[in-house]
């Protein structure tokens, strides 16, 4: 081999190969064409663990200061919606059903919400109270959250990191990783709750988010009407879920398309009901 297609190979070939060798699927399209490709370098299994003991962290902290499942009828409100979302979760992919999902209630005025990767879902009582939540509302809220974690954005954001630190024609050491599970300590938290999603990972978020209240039998539009309250409280002092949320100028807008778009289910669902 001659010296110049020894680079076209090393540099070029191997990295694009190896980065093909690494594009995965994480959800079906469902009715919002939801089935983007994603370099996934970190595995699921170890964002997954690294989730678990993230969760127990924050679950601990909130026991310890007292405010974790204070009042018992919201707990059970928001375990009645996340239990019916999570039922639709079959439409974008097919394991979900059966993870681990967890669903806990902390009192704090803080505005936010969360789902970390493998279903660990904390809803802050702020939320509800101060933006006077729906079962409608709330449900496009976690619905949006579960889908960050469907989608498995928090894994591909910390696989980007780790491509861009190691430079793609090293990405082949990436898969080193594996022996040195510390590193992966903390993950789960730092690109769930830590750091900002991307502008095309909210979208996806409300798109599938939205698909999946309207199939539990939620009308899709106040997946809007939500998402407009949060910006107008913005006005006044951020609220903490907007800043590893960051809304933008066309978002109302995108949601109103894809409420349309989802709307026929939320019929069909509800005639099931009646
Ligand atoms: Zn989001």
């Amino acid at each position: 081999m001659s010296k110049k297609y020894f680079y076209i190979f090393t540099l070029i070939l191997f990295p694009l190969f190896f980065l093909t060798s690494c594009m995965t699927t994480t959800t079906a399209a469902g009715n919002v064409g939801a089935d983007r490709k994603q370099v996934m370098l970190i595995s699921e299994e170890e964002m997954n663990q690294s989730a678990v003991e993230a969760y127990a962290e924050v679950l601990a902290e909130a026991k310890k200061a007292g405010t974790l499942n204070k009042d018992p009828a919201t707990l059970q409100r928001v375990q009645k919606i996340a239990k019916k979302l999570i039922a639709q979760t079959t439409a974008f992919r097919s394991d979900a059903v059966n993870w681990d999902w967890q669903v806990n209630v902390i009192t704090e005025d803080t505005i936010n919400a969360w789902c970390m990767p493998g279903g660990k879902i904390v809803v802050y009582t702020g939320i509800i109270d101060s933006l006077k939540l729906t079962d409608g509302e709330l449900a496009a809220v976690m619905g949006h959250e579960i889908s960050h974690a469907l989608k498995e954005h928090s894994r591909e954001r910390a696989s980007q990191e780790a491509l861009q630190s190691l430079g793609v024609s090293a990405a082949a050491a990436v898969l080193g990783i594996k022996e040195t599970g510390t590193q992966l300590l903390g993950l789960a938290a730092q690109f769930t709750l830590g750091l900002p999603f991307s502008r095309k990972h909210e979208t996806e978020a409300d798109h599938i988010g939205t698909e999946l209240m309207a199939r539990a039998g939620y009308d899709p539009h106040e997946a809007v009407t939500i998402w407009q309250k949060m910006e107008e409280v913005s006005g006044t002092s951020v609220p903490e879920i907007m800043s590893t949320h960051p809304s933008h100028a066309s978002r109302i807008k995108d949601l109103q398309v894809i409420a349309e778009t989802v709307y026929p289910l939320y019929l069909e669902a509800t005639k099931q009901t009646k």
